[in-house]
């Protein structure tokens, strides 16, 4: 691959500790750290597919890391499509997928971290969440589900819990995809008039699209409060489904990478070893 088909660092899109986001000043079509095209991408994108098999392959079998994948974003900023194409050929033995949906009556009866926790990687294994613990300072904050002094104090305790977390092992990546509102219409468009997209539209959409400055808002809390060294944001331009998909995978791939992991030794003089 040509040295300026490298894609550049993806510390542009890191959020620094204590910064406060205003997302109109981050362009969801911004192509910086890569100014090829769509079609240039195809390559680079096939060999981060393939170092990430690899990687996830040392991670499960040194049973020693583990990675926490967080996904959020308003409704058709890609959430599935990153979980389908960056994770696309990973052994699915190691990787697992966290959903949060509204809370059953069962989770409402405990503490909302109650059904999160569970679902956190265990040695070796890598655990994407599509929606998150961050649900309970967005559609519960606009939704208005808890007053503002419950919500209110959910950062600290949300901080708190993902550098438990961390402590104990985990490495944890949070990902804002970040969308405007006319590629959201786009997208709503596309499920109503795409046969095999329609089983996604949902009404509800439509009227959460409407509170649009409600979660831009909601969402420059949570990045502005909750982007620590140990788990931080990444604010990823996600208009072009390809440059989204190209930045998730170098960070991912990248942090991996950083881990320096190594396979376990095997059991030894396995030279001398014949199988009948
Ligand atoms: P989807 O991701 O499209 O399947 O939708 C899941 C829905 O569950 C979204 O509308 C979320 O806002 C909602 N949801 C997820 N977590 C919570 C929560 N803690 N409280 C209320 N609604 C939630
Ligand atoms: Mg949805």
């Amino acid at each position: 691959m040509s040295e300026n088909m490298k894609p550049g660092s993806m510390e542009r899109y890191r959020v620094p500790p204590h910064t406060q986001v205003q997302l109109s000043q981050w362009d969801p079509r911004d192509g910086s750290a890569f100014p090829g095209k769509k079609q240039d991408a195809k390559a680079l994108f096939r060999d981060l597919n393939t170092r990430l098999e690899t990687l996830q392959e040392l991670l499960y079998a040194e049973n020693k890391h583990k990675l926490l994948i967080v996904l959020q974003g308003m409704d058709t900023a890609g959430k599935d499509g990153v979980i389908r194409h960056v994770f696309e050929g990973v052994n699915p033995q190691g990787v697992k997928v966290a959903s949060f949906k509204v809370p059953t009556a069962q989770e409402l009866a405990h503490d909302y971290l109650w059904r999160v926790h569970r679902h956190t990687p265990g040695r070796g294994e890598i655990v994407i969440f599509n929606r998150s613990h961050y649900e309970d300072v967005l559609v519960v904050r606009v939704h208005e589900l808890a007053p503002p002094e419950v919500w209110g104090r959910r950062y600290e305790h949300i901080n708190a819990f993902e550098k438990l977390l961390t402590d104990e092992g985990s490495t944890i990546l949070k990902f804002y995809l970040h969308i405007d509102k006319a590629a959201q219409k786009n997208r709503l468009q596309a499920r109503l008039d795409e046969p095999l997209k329609r089983w996604k539209f949902n009404r509800g959409d439509l009227k959460e699209r409407k509170l649009w400055p409600d979660y831009l808002a909601a969402y420059e809390g949570v990045l502005s409060r909750t982007s620590t060294e140990a788990a931080p944001w990444y604010i990823v331009p996600a208009n072009r489904k390809w440059y989204r998909n190209l930045v998730i995978a170098t960070v991912v791939v990248e942090t991996l990478e950083g881990l320096a992991m190594s396979y376990p030794d095997p059991e030894a003089a396995l030279d001398d070893v014949v199988i009948v």
